[in-house]
């Protein structure tokens, strides 16, 4: 059985128009790149999100285990926020090496110092996995395994939420689409955009001000605003709450923070919650401004999503040390340990350790079997292969321990169609699913911990890196088999 369906010519021409038409009627968009759109005014040229033709087989079992894993994630994420001593021993070994990480701890180390003012929390996650089986063993043998967890800006929910559809449409609406070969109970429905903004709705409740406003903190010039949007318009529409978007410069020059009361306004609106779709990269903090910006929203009354503390626990860093034997269980049961390790693949430090020591060597012998990780996020930074030999001649002994070392998960290859600008890309393909996980804690205990929905981003198999906003994967969703 060939899988996507092979059709004609003629067929495919079809099916990609009604595809394109539908994504671009509901929504499913993106601001094409600066040099396309020189000819139209105020960021009025949309193109559709890339997407895959056809949903991309996944395991069920492998499916429902990703999704089982979430709640103790969100869960343990939460505990690792509180645990001032991992903290510390984290920046211990990134300070002098990550300015960025650096800058982010003074914050939390001063908002520690002046007490803090807001002891609820809001976490919307996405734990990302890739399906791995030994080179050469039959890929119904493949497992999940963990590339990363997001704490911060976790994007594409509802672009996933809108995908999932695409692909219900097109199985209802033509025959020619699958050719039998799909049933519609293996394309699982995919709530992101509700489970996101329910989040943020719950977060604003808590907060207590029926006035007060929810903050996105976007980037200047966001190109995938439209995935951001849907959340806004679903919070006034289901909730009837209002939302402000503002970057970290704007914050900075029209932000107050009431000294007595800690509260944040923005031109005169009270924020209940600050989401940040920014912040999570170097090139988020051009200057000064920016950083005041953000040590000023953490300080504030706002329910932060995330605090400081949930971006530092994000680190790769730490998923390295939740790795170590042992570590797991200084937060979670053993048994709930055990289900969390079944999923991660060999992480190992840089430092002067003799497990780092013998990374370093391993890496150098067969770069092949790894991937090499600064602590950044968003995309494009990892090293590969040789580079990783290249990288590491570079490096003195202390820089090389801003990295850490992963061994490489390797997905089976399958077949599907990507389109990218209206034009169809054919080939081997991998896919990582991401399940977001939505958490509120109120400063005692959970008030929300739930699975939000999933986001399947499928790439060429040749291509190293996933990301979507990147430019090397494009959004995808399960058929379960
Ligand atoms: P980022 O924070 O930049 O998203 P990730 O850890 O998610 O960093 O890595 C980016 C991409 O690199 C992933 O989406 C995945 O495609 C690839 N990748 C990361 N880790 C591994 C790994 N261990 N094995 C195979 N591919 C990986
Ligand atoms: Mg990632």
């Amino acid at each position: 059985m060939t899988y996507p369906p092979s059709q004609s010519d003629a067929d495919r021409e079809a099916l990609l128009t009604d595809a394109i038409d539908w994504a671009q009627a509901h929504g499913l968009l993106v601001r094409p790149s600066q040099d396309k759109v020189a000819d139209f005014a105020n960021h009025s040229l949309v193109t559709h999100a890339p997407f895959t033709l056809y949903p991309t087989p996944f395991p069920r079992a492998e499916f429902e285990k990703a999704k089982g894993l979430q709640q103790p994630w969100n869960t343990l994420i939460h505990k690792l926020s509180e645990d001032d001593a991992l903290i510390s021993e984290v920046m211990e070994s990134l300070s002098e090496v990550d300015d960025f990480m650096q800058k982010l701890y003074d914050i939390y180390l001063k908002v520690k110092e002046e007490g803090v003012a807001q002891k609820a929390s809001l976490g919307i996650h996405r734990c990302d996995y890739l399906l791995h089986a030994e080179p050469g063993a039959d890929a119904k043998t493949a497992r999940i395994q963990q590339v990363e967890f997001n704490t911060i800006a976790s994007s594409f929910g509802s672009l996933s939420t809108w995908t999932s559809k695409l692909h219900r449409y097109l199985l209802q609406a033509s025959e020619r689409y699958a050719g039998g070969l799909i049933n519609i109970d293996q394309l699982p429905e995919n709530r992101s955009i509700q489970a996101i903004a329910g989040g943020i709705a719950s977060a604003w409740k808590l907060y207590g001000n029926p006035n007060a406003r929810v903050m996105m903190v976007v980037q200047p010039g966001e190109r995938n605003a439209f995935d951001q949007r849907w959340i806004e318009y679903e919070l006034l529409e289901s909730h009837g709450i209002r939302l402000l978007r503002r970057t970290l410069e704007e914050i900075e020059d029209s932000g107050k923070l009431d000294a007595k009361s800690k509260t944040l306004t923005i031109e005169g609106h009270e924020i209940a919650v600050a989401y940040f779709r920014s912040g999570y990269a170097p090139t988020d903090f051009p200057s000064h401004k920016e950083w005041a910006a953000r040590l000023k929203v953490e300080r504030s009354l706002s329910i932060k999503c995330p605090t400081v503390a949930y971006q530092i626990v994000g680190a790769k860093k730490v998923q390295q040390l939740l790795s170590v034997p042992g570590r797991l269980e200084r937060y979670v049961d053993v048994y709930t340990a055990e289900l969390l390790r079944e999923s991660f693949t060999g992480l190992y430090p840089f430092d002067s350790s003799p497990q780092g020591q013998q990374a370093y060597k391993l890496a150098l012998q067969s770069p092949e079997r790894f991937v090499m990780k600064p602590q950044r996020e968003g995309g494009g930074n990892n090293i590969y292969g040789d580079d990783i030999v290249e990288a590491l001649n570079k490096l003195s002994n202390e820089e090389r321990t801003a990295f850490i070392l992963m061994e490489l998960i390797r997905s089976p290859p399958l077949e599907n169609l990507m389109v990218r600008e209206g034009k169809l890309i054919e080939g081997e393909v991998a896919s990582e699913l991401g399940i977001y996980g939505i958490y509120l804690n109120d400063g005692d205990k959970a008030s929300v911990n739930e699975i939000g929905g999933h986001l399947l981003r499928t790439k060429a198999h040749a291509t190293k890196e996933g990301g979507v906003a990147a430019g090397f994967a494009v959004i995808d969703s399960p058929l379960l088999v």
